[in-house]
Formats: structure tokens, C-alpha cells, sequence
């Protein structure tokens, strides 16, 4: 491993801009009710295994799926299931999906479920199991279900705990650091137990001094290292950081699996204890409620709740305000609080309302080059993307940039650089999708024709051949006919010399 000080020198320097003296963890209280979308971050919708007006127990399974991406849903409060239906979902297009609807019953009560035991004598493969009917995806924002990973993993060599907080203003993962560090250990030595990895290393942010020492003092296993890294956006994308740690690429379209590295979350780590250890179901996460418009601070929820029920706990102002779903630079704006918190939730930003920036022609001033973590050329690409040539974007390895907007950033013409990228992104996809269905039918046309071709020339050889067979066999007729002819001859003429 190496001086990640000395060897982290892209991205730029962002600072909370809502800090806080203390990172708490409040207890938010149980929702009346909750919503629980069957559509997951990636796969296909969950089927429901409950019907209107069954009565529920905390972390009962309420749908299932046979989608190996997915993971089932669980009931997050006990209570009495009041409606399967569409309902707006947190996403930027305001999009709807099928939720289950539970009514609290007050009481919290929770199923039994079947543990697995003391974790070493178990399988990688029954603990990864275990892991996927917990419910447990990626909780540090891209949602990727974790058993998936993990079965990936089981040849990797270093396990990666990313304990940096994606974006300057998010404390959670901070907050759950200092408040359960003997967990989060506990859950990265399964994590090791699964993947067989030589070493764990929990790479934490230097701005989070507290809940560095807090796991310093929890960590008595010699396999786990728990380093800090310099405090710059974007230092905890996946790749970046196995760069910056151990100075390996991955290269474009590669993932860290092909080299030996599985990397999780920091809070799936404490997820994955909660699972093995406590047999608890992942039904509630850590999230940070910041921004101008409220107090800042981090609410333990239970999944389902509405925006409104934890923001109301921030002390909201009554001014008018933007609300923004994940980081400020990642997240996406939401229309209405009335939208639930899912797994990936891990911040809601609620700021006042401002007018955005009049955007002007790019000057070529090139400082979006400069500021790019992944070493693209965002001023090229931003020129392909306009002009919608996404072969030429997808040349300057437009593939490869993960959408943080450090480019955004520093343009001096307020260019929403990053939002070109997205569509760019999007509009190659269909369009390589369109192209693959354009090939498909020709070349299902080529072959038809081919085909046809081959069986006119097939005919045509085999009536040539008839033909001969034909002549040869009349030929023969005649030979035969011939000598019969000959041989009733020479009958006739014996015939005539003996009278
Ligand atoms: S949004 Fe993309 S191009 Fe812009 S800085 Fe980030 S990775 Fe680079
Ligand atoms: S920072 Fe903005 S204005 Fe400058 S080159 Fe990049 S896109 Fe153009």
C-alpha cells in the first residue's frame, strides 16, 4: 500500500458546507406509515408475497424475487398491509412504481427468523445467501446488491472498506463510524471470512478524525488496516481509491474484481453485521437530513418513511425549498417530500430556493480538463455531446466518467457539463441498441436471401443432374433395344435356314 497522501492529486477541494460541532445519530420515531417500492436500484420488480389486509411483522419477507440482481423486501414496521399500488418513487423523473403500503400497528413487532449460526463455521456461499434474503444492496448510494459482489469476490486478495462520505455535506457513514465502530469491524472480519482475502483496509477521509479513532480502538485483528485519505471529492470512487491505495489502474470498462480488489461500503459492512450476527433484515439506514433550510443532522429511520417524517425532525424553516435527493454534486433534485426513503437514501439536502446560474458559451478555458478525477477531457466532450456525436464522446472514453461534476464546478459559463454527459451516455446506449436491432434484421434479411439463392441453385443443380441420369438411362434403353432387336434377328434368320 502506499502514501495515499502523496498519491491522490485530482479532483478538488470541497468542504461541508452545513458542519456540524457534534455528529449525532437521532432516533427517528416509528413512521405511522410506510412505503416500500418493489422496484430496486437495478433488476427487475419484486413480486408481492402479501395481499391487502394481511398483517405484517417487522422484517417479514412482503416480496419476493427470482431476479439473481435483486434482493427481497422486507416489512420495515409491523403492522397491516393497506394498499399495493403506483406510487411516485424517488427518482428524477418523478417516476412511479408498485409499493406495498403497511399501517404501523405502534407495536414494532419482530419475525423470528431462521439464523445461521456462528459465522466461522459457515460457507461463504450460506453467509452470502444469508446476505441476499437480509435484503442487503450497496448502501453507499449506487445501490448494487451486495450478495452479487461478493460471489464475485471469492478470489480476491483485498477487501476495500470505503468509508469516505461521497460528497462534502453527507455525514452518515461518519456518524455510524463513531457510533458503531465495534460493528463495523465485526462486519468487515465476515466480509474477509467470505471473500478470503488476505487483508482488509478501511479507507476513511482525514476530515473524520472521531470516527477514525473510533475504529482504531475497535480493531484488534492484524489482518485489517484502517488508513486515512486525503479529503478531496472524488476520492471515494472505487476506482480512484484502489489507485490511490495501492496504485493499480483498472482499466476502462474493467472492474476491481479483475484485479483482486472487492470493495463495500462502510455501512454494509455494519448492514452485514446486523444480518449475520443480530439475524436482523436491513429495514432501516442512516440518513442525513442538511442544507441552508434546516438544523443538520443524521436520522436512524426505518425504510418507507417519507421524506417529510425525518426533514420535520431538522427543524425545517418556512421558506420555500429545493429538495435534493443523495450528494449536492450526485444527487438529483425531487419534486415532493412526500416520496419514501429507500436503501440508497443516504442524505436528503433541503435548501433554500435560488435561481439558477444563466448559462453561457463555453470559453475554452480549460479548466474542466483540469479538474477531472479520471482524467478525461471534459471540454471535447462536452462539443460531442452537444452536437449528439456519441461515437466520436465515446472515442475520449466518455464511458468512463462516473457523472461527479468537478467539471460542472469550475466552468466559468455554468455549463451543466455533467448533465451532457448523462444524456450523451443514454442516447449511445439506444442508439448502439437500435444499431444492434438495425443488424439483427439485416442480417436476418441477408441470410433469408442467401437461403433463397441456395435453393434456386440447389434446384437447378439437381434438375441438371436428372437430366443426365435421364439421357444416360434412355442411352442404355436403346443398347438394350438394340440388341433384342439384333438377337430376334439372328432367331428369325436361324429359323429361315433350317427350312
Ligand atoms: S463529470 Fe465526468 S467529465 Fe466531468 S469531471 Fe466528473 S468524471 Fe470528469
Ligand atoms: S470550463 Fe466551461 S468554459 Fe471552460 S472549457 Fe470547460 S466547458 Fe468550456
Amino acid at each position: 500500500m502506499r502514501d495515499a497522501f502523496s498519491a491522490f492529486n485530482d479532483g478538488i477541494v470541497m468542504t461541508n458546507p452545513y458542519p456540524v460541532d457534534q455528529v449525532e445519530i437521532v432516533q427517528a420515531p416509528l413512521p405511522d406509515k410506510v412505503v416500500l417500492p418493489l422496484q430496486q436500484r437495478i433488476g427487475d420488480e419484486a413480486i408481492p408475497c402479501v395481499v391487502v389486509g394481511d398483517k405484517v411483522l417487522t422484517g417479514q419477507i412482503i416480496a419476493q424475487t427470482q431476479d439473481v440482481f435483486c434482493v427481497p423486501i422486507h416489512a420495515s414496521i409491523s403492522g397491516t398491509v393497506v394498499a399495493i399500488d403506483e406510487q411516485i418513487i424517488p427518482h428524477k423523473s418523478g417516476l412511479k412504481s408498485t409499493c406495498i403500503t403497511i399501517q404501523s400497528d405502534g407495536k414494532d413487532v419482530w419475525i423470528e427468523r431462521e439464523d445461521c449460526g456462528d459465522f466461522l463455521h459457515c460457507s461463504p456461499e450460506t453467509l452470502i445467501q444469508h446476505i441476499q434474503q437480509s435484503g442487503i444492496i450497496g448502501l453507499g448510494g449506487a445501490g448494487f446488491p451486495t450478495h452479487s459482489k461478493l460471489s464475485k469476490s471469492l478470489d480476491c486478495h483485498t477487501l476495500i472498506i470505503n468509508a469516505t462520505e461521497c460528497e462534502p455535506g453527507i455525514m452518515c457513514d461518519d456518524a455510524l463510524m463513531q457510533h458503531y465502530p465495534r460493528e463495523v469491524v465485526r462486519g468487515v472480519e465476515i466480509l474477509l471470512h467470505i471473500s478470503g482475502a488476505s487483508q482488509a483496509v478501511i479507507a476513511i477521509e482525514d476530515d473524520k478524525p472521531e470516527a477514525y479513532r473510533s475504529l482504531l480502538m475497535f480493531n484488534h485483528n492484524d489482518k485489517i488496516s484502517i488508513v486515512q485519505i486525503p479529503t478531496k471529492y472524488t476520492s471515494g470512487a472505487e476506482k480512484l481509491l484502489i489507485k490511490t491505495l495501492f496504485n493499480v489502474e483498472i482499466p476502462s470498462g474493467g472492474f476491481a474484481t479483475d484485479k483482486g480488489f472487492v470493495c463495500q461500503n462502510v455501512a454494509t459492512s455494519k448492514a452485514i453485521f446486523d444480518a449475520v450476527i443480530e439475524n436482523k433484515p436491513l429495514v432501516s439506514r442512516i440518513v442525513t437530513v442538511t442544507g441552508s433550510g434546516v438544523v443538520p443532522n443524521n436520522f436512524a429511520v426505518r425504510l418507507g418513511a417519507s421524506f417529510a417524517h425525518i426533514v420535520a425532525l431538522a427543524k425545517p424553516d418556512d421558506k420555500q425549498h429545493d429538495i435534493r435527493m443523495g450528494g449536492m454534486m450526485m444527487g438529483v433534485d425531487v419534486a415532493t417530500l412526500a416520496v419514501p426513503i429507500c436503501k440508497i437514501s443516504n442524505c436528503i439536502f433541503v435548501n433554500h430556493t435560488k435561481a439558477k446560474p444563466h448559462v453561457q458559451e463555453c470559453i475554452r478555458c480549460g479548466q474542466c480538463n483540469q479538474a477531472c478525477p479520471v482524467g478525461l477531457l471534459p471540454q471535447q466532450l462536452y462539443w460531442h455531446a452537444k452536437s449528439e456525436h456519441t461515437d466520436r464522446a465515446m472515442d475520449y472514453n466518455l464511458r468512463d466518467c462516473i457523472e461527479c461534476r468537478c467539471c460542472d464546478v469550475v466552468c466559468p459559463s455554468h455549463i451543466p457539463l455533467a448533465e451532457y454527459f448523462s444524456f450523451a451516455k443514454a442516447l449511445h446506449q439506444q442508439q448502439m441498441r437500435e444499431k444492434h436491432q438495425t443488424d439483427v434484421a439485416r442480417e436476418r434479411f441477408e441470410f433469408r436471401e442467401y437461403r433463397l439463392e441456395r435453393n434456386k441453385q440447389e434446384r437447378a443443380e439437381m434438375m441438371a443432374k436428372k437430366k443426365i441420369e435421364l439421357k444416360k438411362k434412355m442411352a442404355n434403353d436403346k443398347v438394350q433395344k438394340d440388341k433384342i432387336a439384333q438377337a430376334m434377328a439372328r432367331v428369325k434368320k436361324t429359323k429361315q435356314d433350317k427350312k
